[in-house]
């Protein structure tokens, strides 16, 4: 992190200090967490749903923290600042620490796939200089500012994921991250109980936007966007991307599907063959949106072509999982949504042999989840899949509507039924996915056997 004085945190936060021995001590770190307390560091009380934070400060300063930020005075002989709202100073202190640094910062968000560009922007500009990303899902405004924590002043580059389940989330990250280029990768329905509707999503992403300067780049999806971004961002430098068309200024063409996705990507600096070694359109929506991000802050072809070549599958995202030399398992078990369903759906219908879904309830859907479901299913019968496995209780709809499909309430009951398909079959594909609290990976770790 970039060290800093106990008296400029006082200034940034405009707190009070009570008993601090030397204003000068530096702090080298801050954690929000007392379990991960280090030496000369600043322990931020925040308070949660379940703790309180301020619970643990004398904890923290017995476990090395040198000062507490609190929105309490706790008693007068621990060294701590006083400020109103602990939330905010957080946010504060990482705009700090966002000003000091010389790297170039990009931001994104979308419904889905946020995680997947930033691991590939962050492995093509990982190739042109130090670049400091996103860890796992740091994407909300506690997690933001933890991340730009991590800065240091070696960083050439810095690439942010921006989540939010609620509409001002993102306006508050994005002008704390200040991003030279900002992206949406795209809306859909998702966190619907946080956004109300379709609209609401879309406003709620395009507070990324706010957070740019006027030299700034926005990044538009032409395949997935709003008019009114356009209308809104009218002064502001622009670059497109599409999948396909070719109007946009970065594309894909001459695309071969498969365990390892074939394209050639156009961009304006150029044209370079990928292979990327991930499965489905989606990924190369989500390389191109990677690209176009990288070379916004000055990333080559060469790097560009290496950083993607070298992205892995993930476990829980269509990772790949043979159970022998004609079957596989496409393990998507880590969230779904309906923007997700989609996609995935899509990769299962190009595989060879029977092709089942697996597939639990999508949550956070509000009053709409019904109508989601089951339109989940219309587009599994549209892609004319062998069969639907729903388990759980709104997947039932999906399963019903897809009209290949079987229910079952519980898990055990579900794979036995699989587990009796399979031996049934010769080269099958099954596609398992649900959101993180329907545990679909239960499922495939039976029917592979790593229990
Ligand atoms: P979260 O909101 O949980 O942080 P995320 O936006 O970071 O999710 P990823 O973790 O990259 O997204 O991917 C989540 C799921 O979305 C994966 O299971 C994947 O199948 C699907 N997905 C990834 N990219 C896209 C895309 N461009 N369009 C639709 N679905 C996608
Ligand atoms: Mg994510």
């Amino acid at each position: 992190m970039i060290a800093l004085s106990i008296r400029q945190l006082q200034q940034i936060v405009d707190g009070k200090l009570i008993a601090i021995k030397d204003e000068n001590t530096l702090i080298n770190d801050i954690s929000t967490d007392s379990r991960n307390i280090i030496s000369d560091s600043l322990f931020i009380a925040l308070v949660g749903n379940i703790f309180d934070g301020h619970s643990f400060a004398k904890q923290a300063i017995v476990l090395g923290a040198s000062v507490v930020l609190v929105n309490h005075k706790i008693d007068d002989k621990t060294p701590q600042i006083i400020v109103k709202d602990t939330h905010q100073a957080l946010g504060q202190i990482a705009a700090w620490v966002r000003s000091q640094s010389k790297a170039k910062v990009v931001a994104l968000t979308g419904s889905s796939g946020k995680t997947s560009v930033k691991e590939m922007a962050a492995a093509i500009l990982s190739l042109c200089g130090k670049t400091l990303f996103t860890n796992g899902n740091f994407n909300n405004d506690i997690g933001v500012p933890l991340t730009l924590f991590r800065l240091t002043s070696q960083d050439e580059f810095a690439v942010i994921e921006l989540g939010a389940n609620h509409i001002g989330e993102i306006a508050y990250t994005t002008k704390i991250v200040k991003p030279q280029s900002a992206l949406i990768n795209n809306i859909s329905q998702a966190h619907l109980e946080g956004f109300g509707s379709l609209d609401g999503v879309a406003k709620a992403k395009s507070e990324i936007f706010l957070g740019l300067s006027k030299e700034g780049v926005a990044i538009i999806n032409l395949d997935n966007y709003r008019q009114e971004w356009l209308d809104n961002l009218k002064d502001q430098k622009m670059y497109t991307f599409s999948l396909q068309q070719i109007n946009a200024d970065f594309y894909a063409s001459a695309i071969i599907e498969g365990i390892i996705t074939k394209f050639t990507l156009h961009t304006p600096i150029g044209e370079v063959n990928i292979n990327l070694p991930l499965l489905g359109l989606h990924n190369i929506s989500n390389a191109i949106a990677a690209s176009v991000l990288a070379i916004s802050v000055g990333a080559g072809l060469k790097q560009v072509k290496a950083g993607l070549e070298s992205v892995l599958p993930v476990k829980g995202r269509l990772y790949p999982i043979w159970l022998n030399d004609k079957q596989l398992i496409l393990d998507d078990s880590y969230n779904a949504n309906v923007g997700s369903m989609t996609a995935a759906i899509n990769v299962l219908a190009k595989q060879k042999g029977y092709k089942v879904l697996v597939v639990g309830d999508m949550a956070e859907l509000g009053k709409n989840s019904e109508k989601l479901h089951q339109q989940v299913g219309e587009t599994a019968k549209i892609a004319s899949l062998d069969c639907v496995v729903s388990v759980g209780k709104n997947s039932a709809l999906i399963s019903q509507f897809s009209s290949v499909g079987y229910h079952f309430n519980d898990k055990n009951t579900a794979i036995i039924f699989l587990k009796n398909l399979l031996k049934e079959k010769g080269d099958a594909t099954l596609l398992v996915k649900g959101s993180r609290s329907a545990k679909m990976e239960e499922i495939i770790n039976s029917l592979s056997d790593h229990q």
